[in-house]
């Protein structure tokens, strides 16, 4: 079978997307697309792509009832550049191939990430995770300190190999705004759950603008995929068993009989539903009647 050539894939190939002050993702290469897991899919269920519509339709059932692993048959190589704090986030998506630049093997660039002012924002008071929306008036203040620190650590860096020292232990005292490279390569199925987590609103900012520019790179190579994604996964907002009931109760014009913390999580919940909701009803989509 031919290799599968996606011309909006091919036109983002070797393209820096820059993210950050310094950071870029690149796509290197991918294998297959939405014409892949269709092929994949019907080995399950017989014949091969059919027309647009019954391809799509077969991407957004299979996305819908969670057959996932037509969509492991996709897979992206990234080249990425980010500052080591969110190297320490990504990573953490287990289920990929990564090779990363080597601090033992090669002097660190001095490329540290420096905040935008706009993102220096206060320690939020109801999320022990995240920034809130207050803006931090002595800003400037602060990012100038953060670069003097970097400079007088890169400057102890420098003259610690300068006078001999191994490169590997050298690099011990670089601060984690350090900027590193890596190759990354992961299966579409993998990618959607990790811009699922990662472009999320509870992510940090600095490794969502990553996940976002990602998330042009598997929209070019799998668009079907990824409006499935968009309609399944990210437009999809999970309720608890109370929090069902509570959404019944209130569609039966009720009270929803929650209250305190658990009222205002699902209040917020509410508030995601509405923003994801499209203006008109969407489309729904029929998939091949099957059972596993
Ligand atoms: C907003 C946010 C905040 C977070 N905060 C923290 C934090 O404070 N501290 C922290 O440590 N982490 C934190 N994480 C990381 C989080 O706990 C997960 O490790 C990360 O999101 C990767 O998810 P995953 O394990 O599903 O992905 P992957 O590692 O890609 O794994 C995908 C799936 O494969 C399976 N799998 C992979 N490896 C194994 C294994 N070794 N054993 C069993 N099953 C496996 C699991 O089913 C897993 O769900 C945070 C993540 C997010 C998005």
């Amino acid at each position: 079978m031919a290799r599968i050539v996606v011309p909006e894939a091919e036109a983002l190939l070797d393209q820096e997307i820059p993210v950050l002050d310094k950071g870029f993702v690149r796509l290197v290469d991918y294998m297959g697309g939405d014409q892949r897991i269709v092929q994949a899919a019907r080995v399950s269920y017989g014949a091969g792509t059919k027309s647009y519509r019954q391809d799509r339709a077969l991407i957004h059932y299979l996305l819908r009832n969670d057959h996932t692993s037509p969509f492991e048959q996709v897979v992206l190589t990234f080249h990425a550049k980010m500052p080591i704090f969110v190297a320490r986030q990504w990573v953490r998506h287990r289920m990929a191939r990564l090779n990363e630049v080597s601090g033992r093997y090669s002097v660190m660039k001095d490329e540290f990430y420096v905040p935008a002012a706009d993102t220096m924002r206060g320690q939020s008071t109801d999320n022990k995770q995240a920034r809130s929306d207050e803006q931090l008036p002595n800003a400037e203040r602060i990012i100038d300190q953060m670069v003097e620190d970097q400079r007088l650590m890169y400057a102890h860096y420098e003259e610690m190999i300068d006078k001999g020292l191994a490169r590997e232990i050298a690099r011990a005292n670089l601060p984690i705004s350090l900027y590193t490279e890596w190759y990354w390569q992961m299966d579409l199925h993998n990618l959607l759950r990790f811009l699922n987590l990662r472009m999320d609103s509870h992510a940090q900012y600095e490794i969502r603008v990553y996940a976002e520019a990602m998330a042009k790179c598997a929209q070019a190579v799998a668009p079907m995929a990824y409006e499935a994604f968009e309609d399944h996964i990210r437009g999809c907002v999970k309720l608890s068993r109370a929090e069902s009931a509570a959404l019944v109760r209130m569609l039966e014009g009720k009270d929803s009989g929650l209250e305190g913390r658990p009222l205002a999580i699902f209040e917020e919940k509410l508030e995601r539903m509405r923003a994801a909701a499209p203006s008109e009803a969407p489309e729904e989509l029929d998939g091949p009647q099957v059972k596993d």
